[in-house]
């Protein structure tokens, strides 16, 4: 059953709570037709209401990934691990964090491959510039100087 045809949703622009949705329904993510919305970005794709992707889960954060563009390599692999969909590229090109979807899980951190690495995580409240300004120098490889 499709929210829309809920009784307990009908004629109302109200949303269901999470424990009143009857098990079953079709939640749907796009308003209307939907062609090729894998090839939009995301800001331009029709997001239903009921998508997740119109909710902020940022609260939910207790530590933050922090980007340092001076030693991204732009590899793309934290936007391919992230579980959220919370890395921002485009054209191939690491732009940021997406932090209103970002849940903190340091994954992105764990599979940059920079040397230093070009995300790192901080507490919430940390400063970006702060952060940045207490970034680690490049590791030496054992037995170099
Ligand atoms: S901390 Fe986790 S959710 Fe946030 S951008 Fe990195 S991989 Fe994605
Ligand atoms: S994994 Fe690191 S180096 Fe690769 S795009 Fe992401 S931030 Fe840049």
């Amino acid at each position: 059953m499709k929210q829309s045809e809920n009784p307990k949703f009908l004629g109302s622009e109200e949303l269901l709570g999470w424990d009143e949705v009857n098990q079953g329904v079709l939640l749907e993510s796009f308003n209307g037709e939907v062609e090729n919305a894998a090839f939009l970005k995301q800001e331009d794709r029709n997001y239903a209401e009921t998508n997740s992707f119109t909710a902020s889960v940022a609260d939910w954060r207790v530590i933050k990934p922090v980007f340092n563009r001076d030693y991204c390599i732009d590899c793309q692999f934290c936007w391919m691990f992230c579980p959220d969909t919370s890395i921002i590229s485009r054209d191939k090109k690491m732009l940021g964090i997406d932090f209103d979807h970002c849940k903190g899980c340091a994954i992105c951190v764990e599979v940059c491959p920079t040397n230093p690495k070009s995300l790192l995580m901080f507490e919430e409240r940390k400063d970006i510039d702060d952060a940045l300004a207490e970034w680690p120098a490049k590791e030496n490889k054992e037995g170099k100087e």
